[in-house]
This record gives structure tokens, C-alpha cells and sequence, in this order.
């Protein structure tokens, strides 16, 4: 076990966990932060799009690497190593890493996001495979490309929205016979005379080299069918990251932790942060926000832990 007893334990090095260690060392709190690389997600962001105050064009790396080093700067301690496992003793959190070396802290920020689900497919690791329209549907704008979104749930129906304003075609295409998106998106669809829906049609493949050029699909009328896509935006879901905590967390049923106003867990002293929180908005700014919120109530709730003890 380290020597020092940490105030804040920070899981996850994006924009939410550097923010909280950035507000937390700023709040007179001693912080630790576990996690791989400086920035998270941040790393996937061509241009950082969404963030108020860059007037140049600048990369997930180049945010991610800044607000490493800012956080730094305050006095962050950074193990660069990812958390095994987080357990509660004794009225502390103990984090082991995945070397086996134990830490201590009186509160605790997951702030570990969230992974796409990917299709486990021929030629999936081709650029052109996107999880994110609001941040890469503008990579196509004025291209007259046609767009793939792979899913059938509201998601997919705003994903599908957003690029038909600026791809010249969407092919929606979905596994399923039926649509599973609420009647509101439904008639967003509709209304988009560029969307095309593919029901009954499954993605066998990606094709393309380097790039993607197309998807290798079968109906259940058909066999194999080439279509022509110059991008591909999947849908299908998301895996918040919450396989280190050994603590009884309350989660809804798509896995993201739930927190209540002031973004505490239903474990006392435990808070969630980001993309791993259920929230309506996964972006860098709102990640960040959470960061700064957590950090303040972390440092509200050791302070009241201390008066009333
Ligand atoms: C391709 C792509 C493009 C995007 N473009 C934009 C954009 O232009 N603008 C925008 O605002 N948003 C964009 N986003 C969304 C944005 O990246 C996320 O909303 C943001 O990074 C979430 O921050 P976070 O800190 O919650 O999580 P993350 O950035 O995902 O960071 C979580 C970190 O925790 C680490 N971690 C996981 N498990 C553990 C563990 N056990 N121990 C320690 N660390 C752990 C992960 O490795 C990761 O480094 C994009 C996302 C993607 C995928």
C-alpha cells in the first residue's frame, strides 16, 4: 500500500478525470489519477469540434495533452496506470492497479467513459468507420457522399438526421425488420426524402483498402449485395467502462452509473463523471463540466465527512 492517503482518486485520464484533477488540486485537495493515455477518447478526434474558444483547428492529442499538463502543473499525482480493481475498507477507497500496487483515498471520481460497440466484421479496422456524426459527419460536407448508419433505435435516427443535411444520400441500414426508434424520429426520417431505409439487411463486411469503400450486405431476399458508401457511422450501442468497480453501484440498464444532483453515485462518497454517467450529452464540454462538479462536491463531502466526525 502507498504510503499517502490520497483526498481524490481519479479513474480515467479524458477531459472529465483531467478536469477533476484540475479543479480538485485547485480546491486544496491532495489527487491521484489513474489512467492510460493523457486525454482518453480525446486521442480519436481528428478536430476537436463542439468547444467554445478555439478559433484554429485543433486535435483530440493537442486538447488532451494541454489539459494533461495542466492538471499536472497543479500537482496531480498521475500513476499512468489503469485501475484493477476499486474496493472500500476502513472508510477509504483502495484502488489496485493493475501491477498490484494499492492506493488509498477518502473520495473517488469514475470518470472511465465509454467504449462503441464495433461490428465484428471483415475489414473493420478500415478510416472511415465513425461512432460520431455531430463530431465527423462535417468530414463529408460538400463531398456528395453517401453515408452508411448502421442501427435502428433513436440514436440512429439522429445520426441519420444530422448527416442527411450534409451527405447527398444515408442508407439506414438495419438487421431488424422493424425500426426500433420512437414515433417523433420515425417521422424525422420520413420527412428526409435523402434517407433510404434498409430493413431486413445485415452487414456482413466493409470494403475498401485503407478507406472505406463500400459494405458487403445480405438480406433475407437476397444473397451477398455490394452497396457503395463512403463512410460508415455505427450505432450500435456503447459499453460504459465500470468492470473495476468491486463496489454494489447503482447502474441503468444500459450499464452507465446513475448520480444524483451533485453527480454522487448511490455509493457514498464514490461520484461518476463523463461519458460513464447516464446523461442525454456525450461530448467533450459536458465531460469536462462534470469533472469540475465532481471535484467540488468531492471536496463538499470529505469537508462535511470531517465536521461531523
Ligand atoms: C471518434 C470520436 C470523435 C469524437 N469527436 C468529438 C468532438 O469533436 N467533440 C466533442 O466534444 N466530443 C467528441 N467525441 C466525444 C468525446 O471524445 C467524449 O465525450 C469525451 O472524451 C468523454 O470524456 P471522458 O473523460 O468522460 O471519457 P474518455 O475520454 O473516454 O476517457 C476515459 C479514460 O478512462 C480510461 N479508463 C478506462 N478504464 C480505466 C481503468 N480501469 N483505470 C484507469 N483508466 C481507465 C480510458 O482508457 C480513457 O482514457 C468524440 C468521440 C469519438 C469516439
Amino acid at each position: 500500500m502507498s504510503e499517502t492517503t490520497y483526498d481524490l482518486m481519479i479513474l480515467g485520464s479524458g477531459p472529465a478525470g483531467l478536469t477533476a484533477a484540475l479543479y480538485g488540486q485547485r480546491l486544496g485537495l491532495n489527487v491521484i489519477v489513474f489512467g492510460d493515455i493523457p486525454g482518453g477518447s480525446t486521442y480519436m478526434i481528428q478536430h476537436l469540434a463542439n468547444f467554445p474558444g478555439y478559433l484554429e483547428e485543433i486535435s483530440g492529442t493537442q486538447f488532451g495533452t494541454m489539459a494533461f499538463q495542466q492538471a499536472q502543473r497543479e500537482g496531480a499525482f498521475f500513476t499512468m496506470t489503469r485501475l484493477d480493481r476499486l474496493r472500500h475498507e476502513a472508510g477509504l477507497f483502495i484502488g489496485i492497479d493493475v501491477d498490484g500496487q494499492q492506493y488509498a483515498a477518502s473520495c473517488a471520481v469514475v470518470a472511465t467513459g465509454r467504449l462503441p460497440k464495433r461490428l465484428a466484421v471483415a475489414n473493420a479496422n478500415l478510416v472511415g468507420v465513425h461512432f460520431c456524426s455531430i463530431c465527423d459527419g462535417p468530414l463529408y460536407r460538400g463531398k456528395d457522399a453517401v453515408l452508411a448508419v448502421v442501427g435502428n433505435d433513436n440514436t440512429a435516427a439522429q445520426h441519420a438526421v444530422s448527416l442527411a443535411r450534409i451527405a447527398k444520400k444515408v442508407l439506414l441500414i438495419c438487421r431488424s425488420e422493424k425500426l426500433a426508434m420512437d414515433a417523433a424520429h420515425q417521422n424525422l426520417i420520413g420527412k428526409q426524402k435523402n434517407i433510404e431505409q434498409l430493413l431486413n439487411t445485415e452487414i456482413k463486411g466493409y470494403r475498401g483498402s485503407g478507406v472505406v469503400e463500400g459494405v458487403v450486405v445480405s438480406t433475407t431476399a437476397d444473397t451477398d449485395r455490394h452497396l457503395a458508401v463512403d463512410g460508415i457511422f455505427l450505432a450500435i450501442g456503447w459499453r460504459p467502462n465500470t468492470k473495476m468497480l468491486d463496489l454494489e453501484v447503482e447502474k441503468n440498464g444500459d450499464g452507465y452509473l446513475k448520480a444524483d444532483q451533485k453527480l454522487m453515485t448511490s455509493f457514498p462518497g464514490l461520484f461518476a463523471a463523463g461519458d460513464v454517467r447516464e446523461t442525454d450529452m456525450w461530448q467533450v464540454l459536458t465531460a469536462c463540466a462534470d469533472g469540475a462538479r465532481a471535484a467540488k462536491y468531492a471536496a463538499e463531502f470529505i469537508e462535511t465527512s470531517i465536521s461531523s466526525s
